[in-house]
């Protein structure tokens, strides 16, 4: 037997009412018997679009959360943010002084959501003035980077989470369980395709088509698909072969626009994925020996909903925008209060950058299969 082949001895029809169960048990907040009396409180760095319109009104929602602080290089936009949210002087930051944090009782961990080459630095000072590190996605801009940034949270016996807020998302929960039961029988293939259309005025100074800012679609969204065909097999994969297929260059000079994998996974699994800015996609399919399910958004704020050949339709979960960033942050909240492992802790980005660092190689070699380190 193959090593991913699992037997459940159950019919389908069992195994789909378990993994309802499952997907159910799965999404219900950890430690709801023995609910944390104290509130974990958050730093928001960085205040941009996902900080201003989804974080924060997120935090508004949680059980387990308190935005206490802001970090900030746009002193223009702290009056703001102190009167919405009851912020006080003294738990206002800029980026230069971050490590002045360590004195602040108020602050338990730091979210970091500014562009992806500053997660690394930042994760450092934040992990050495001792404050848990909750990290957008892309981690980094590199594994290396992302090594670096779980040894120091390590070091400093801090915990690191990246927001792969899906992983938090019942039916992608209810999916992660389904590569372990496989009720349709052996994976043979995924799919996983993550963009969306954006930058049609033209050339830009937006950092999301800068290279050294981390720009381009694959750190963007080529993240969702790497995570997802993970997630989905419950496998590592072995090597890609990726295409840069930018059209828009003139737009994009140093990024891609597009790009194309291909991913291998062990027992010839395969996963064909797309990203882009030039293209809105989001779907994630899973192909097994006797059938298939997938979902259709699979990254959207809300709506995620799917279906199975065999007729089960995975129906909206968690509610309106900004739940599912409330229940993420609860979750991680509660992984802090209770001393137990993140549902989604910083090596689980640090996988996710090594597909992409051999994915940027291969397509730097037009398609050439590039191994994915371990
Ligand atoms: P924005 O450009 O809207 O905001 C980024 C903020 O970072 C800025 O407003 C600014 O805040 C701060 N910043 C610090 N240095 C710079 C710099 N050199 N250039 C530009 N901004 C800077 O980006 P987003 O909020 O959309 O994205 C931020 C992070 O969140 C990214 O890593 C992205 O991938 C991630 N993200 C995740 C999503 C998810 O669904 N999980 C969705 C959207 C984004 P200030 O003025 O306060 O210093």
């Amino acid at each position: 037997m193959s090593s991913n082949r699992r037997s459940t001895g159950m019919t389908r029809r069992h195994a789909l009412q378990s993994l309802a169960l499952a997907g159910a048990a799965a999404w219900m907040p950890r430690g709801i018997a023995n609910t944390p009396s104290r509130k974990i409180g958050v730093a928001l760095v960085g205040l941009g679009h996902y900080s201003r319109d989804l974080l924060a009104p997120a935090l508004q929602l949680t059980q387990h959360c308190e935005l206490r602080g802001i970090v900030t290089g746009s002193p223009q936009k702290v009056p703001e943010w102190q009167a919405k949210y009851g912020i006080p002087d003294r738990n206002v930051y800029s980026y230069d002084d971050l490590h002045r944090i360590a004195d602040n009782p108020d602050i338990d961990a730091v979210y970091l959501v500014t562009p992806n080459h500053l997660h690394k630095p930042h994760t450092l000072i934040a992990a050495n003035a001792g404050k848990h590190v909750w990290c957008e996605k892309p981690m980094a801009m590199d594994a290396a980077e992302g090594e670096a940034m779980v040894k120091a949270c390590r070091d400093n016996k801090v915990q690191l989470t990246i927001g792969y807020r899906m992983q938090h998302e019942p039916n992608t929960r209810r999916f992660m369980v389904m590569a372990k039961e496989q009720p349709f029988g052996r994976i043979i293939k995924l799919r996983a395709d993550a963009g969306w259309f954006g930058f049609h005025d033209g050339p830009t100074d937006a950092w999301r088509t800068k290279p050294e800012f981390g720009g381009g679609a694959m750190y963007d969204m080529g993240v969702y698909c790497v995570n997802a065909v993970r997630y989905s097999s419950g496998l590592e994969p072995l090597a890609i072969r990726a295409w840069d297929e930018t059209i828009r260059r003139d737009i994009f000079p140093g990024v891609d626009e597009t790009m194309r994998f291909r991913l291998e996974f062990p027992d010839d699994i395969v996963a064909e994925c797309v990203t882009s800015f030039g293209r809105n996609l989001n779907v994630l399919q899973v192909d097994c020996e006797r059938g298939w399910y997938m979902m259709s958004p699979f990254q959207g704020y809300e709506g995620n909903a799917g279906r199975a050949s065999d007729g089960t339709v995975f129906e909206p979960q968690l509610g309106k925008t900004p739940r599912m960033q409330a229940e993420q942050m609860d979750q991680d909240a509660l992984a802090i209060l209770n001393n137990a492992a993140p549902r989604v802790p910083g090596e689980e980005g640090v996988a996710d950058m090594r597909v992409l660092d051999a994915a940027f190689a291969s397509a730097r070699g037009n398609g050439a299969r590039v191994e994915i380190a371990r």
